[in-house]
């Protein structure tokens, strides 16, 4: 049988309840325990989907084809597990799957309540998921902050959970934050204090405080937590902030994370091991030398848009040993220039990541021809291989009309199209290409020489595809298909052929990276990248994750 850890938030969000929830992870996996992880999110939205980068950050694809919250990628990339659809819940799905029930008279004569008929379904998700995996824990995180409106049926849900699932099977973990007052130089903890008080008149009551901070919290402060929110003094679990992500297992170990827990849930485990975690955080430390990589994209402004392509560079980085230095380019930026070389002249690698919509393409556009011009190393993911192949085109068939549907319906060159099937959907939910999908490389390619086996599945978000009328013609010019479905319908990895590296894939790898294997072909691009020397390339700037 599972037992489960359920975490909140308090005081303001976004103090990294995600990485918090991903370290434990990690944490009671190296103690030999099976896991599975749960967000549950308050909105209405049925999924993240629909929604831009600027509100939600990334959606994160999981291999069955879930759009889902960028947390599920740090519990993927910590736990180094890959999780499927049941790992995210939203009250747009819970509140559309009772609604549907009611309609199919499932509960004919009764009257539909918050109480019991959303929070059954939100505890039918939690069991579900602990049946499907099996796992000896689930880690179910709340998104949001205690006190918000549309959380509360969620905190009403894991409330029961205690009699439901027994005393000793279930654990309630919070995390806050200690703000820091500049004018009296001191961490206050009365935030906390308030937060608390406001699950416990939910009828929850901590059993460990995760207090982030910016600053080393005084044991006095320690002490004074645990009196006031009545949580024991070794669960008051300080977390201030370190320069990686990658460094939160190790300090919340430090502070004896992982024997809180097994103890407070009467599990018998090894004791926690990370050392293999803790050489990967200390070689990250270590490696000083940069690598300039150049990200072009029309979200840059947040950086959280682009978080799996970050971390999978940041990875790839760590296999050779180097810094990454991420130079963030708005797309729009270079669409406006006529000389985009001062923007990309430190780069040593060039890379446009997925997106939607015709703001920035030229730019982007320009990105490639640069790349390819001064054979820049180039990587280019989805919405970046379609942009290659329509900068290819351009120059292959000497024609600046080239491009996409997407952006011009009525090129007389569409190189990128709508995919067949995509024609007849008039609904934009969970209606595009997604998931896992085999492909086969093509022998002596760089993709085949990156991956070294054949062949691959990777994860897919797309509507729009390679337009197999001009692959004769942009092959024949040295634009090589490099990946193909298995029927040889779809170009799923293609790359230039005089170029040192410039391979681009319809399908999104950074989901498949973890800090301690990269994925191949961001391995093979920094490869690359890292030996280009390149005028005036700056550098190295502190971590910034
Ligand atoms: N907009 C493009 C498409 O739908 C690319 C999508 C993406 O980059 N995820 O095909």
């Amino acid at each position: 049988m599972s037992k489960y850890i359920f975490v909140t938030g308090g005081v303001v969000s976004s103090v990294g309840k995600g990485i918090a929830v991903a370290s434990i992870g990690t944490i009671l996996k190296s103690r030999g325990l099976s896991v599975s992880v749960l967000k549950l999110d308050p909105y209405l939205n049925v999924d993240p989907g629909t929604m831009s980068p600027y509100q939600h950050g990334e959606v994160f694809v999981t291999q069955d084809g879930a759009e889902t919250d960028l947390d599920l990628g740090n519990y993927e990339r910590f736990i180094d597990i890959n999780l499927t659809q049941d790992s995210n819940t939203t009250s747009g799905q819970i509140y559309s799957a009772v609604i549907a029930r009611e309609r199919r008279g499932d509960f004919l004569g009764g009257t539909i309540q918050v109480v019991p008929h959303v929070t059954n379904e939100i505890k039918d998700r939690f069991k579900r998921l602990a049946e499907k995996s099996k796992a000896d824990i689930i880690l179910i995180e709340v998104g949001g902050t205690v006190g918000d409106i549309e959380g509360l049926p969620f905190l009403e849900a894991i409330r029961q959970m205690r009699k439901d699932a027994g005393r000793d099977n279930v654990l309630y973990i919070h995390v806050t934050l200690l703000p820091y007052l500049n004018s009296t130089g001191e961490l206050k903890t009365k935030p906390t204090q308030h937060s608390v008080n406001e699950l416990r008149r939910i009828g929850i009551q901590p059993d460990v405080i995760i207090c982030r901070s910016d600053y080393p919290i005084p044991n006095n402060l320690r002490d004074k937590i645990s009196l006031f929110c009545d949580v024991d003094r070794e669960a008051v679990i300080p977390l201030t902030t370190v320069a990686s992500v990658y460094e939160v297992p190790l300090v919340l170990e430090q502070e004896g994370m992982g024997k809180l827990i097994v103890d407070k849930l009467c599990m018998q485990t090894p004791e926690t091991n990370l050392s293999e975690w803790a050489e990967m955080v200390r070689r990250l430390k270590d490696s000083q030398e940069p690598v300039n990589i150049a990200l072009v994209g029309k979200y840059v402004e947040l950086s959280d848009s682009y978080y799996s392509v970050r971390e999978a560079l940041q990875h790839a980085a760590l296999f050779h040993n180097r810094h990454l230095n991420l130079i963030w380019v708005h797309s729009e930026q270079l669409e406006k220039t006529d000389n985009v070389d001062p923007l990309l002249r430190t780069a040593q690698g060039i890379i446009v990541p997925g997106g939607f919509g015709v703001r920035g393409i030229e730019g982007m556009i320009k990105a490639a021809r640069y790349a390819r011009v001064n054979k820049i190393p180039y990587f280019g993911l989805c919405l970046g291989m379609q942009v290659m192949v329509i900068e290819f085109a351009r120059y292959a068939l000497n024609s600046e009309k080239p491009n996409s549907t997407e952006f011009d319906p009525v090129t007389p060159y569409p190189v990128i199209d709508l995919m067949p099937d995509q024609k007849a959907v008039d609904t934009k939910g969970h209606t595009m290409r997604l998931g896992n999908y085999p492909c086969n490389l093509v022998e002596g390619t760089r993709a085949a020489k990156a991956y070294g086996c054949n062949p691959i599945q990777e994860r897919h978000r797309h509507r729009f595809e390679f337009n197999n009328q001009f692959r004769k013609a942009l092959q024949e010019k040295g634009l090589t298909p490099s990946g193909l479905s298995p029927d040889n319908r779809l170009v799923e990895v293609c790359e230039v052929a005089d170029h040192p590296w410039m391979v681009a894939c319809q399908f999104h790898p950074e989901f498949g990276s973890r800090p301690n294997r990269p994925h191949p072909l961001f391995r093979d691009f920094i490869g690359v990248a890292k030996d280009v020397l390149r005028e005036g390339a700056q550098p190295a700037l502190p971590l910034t994750n």
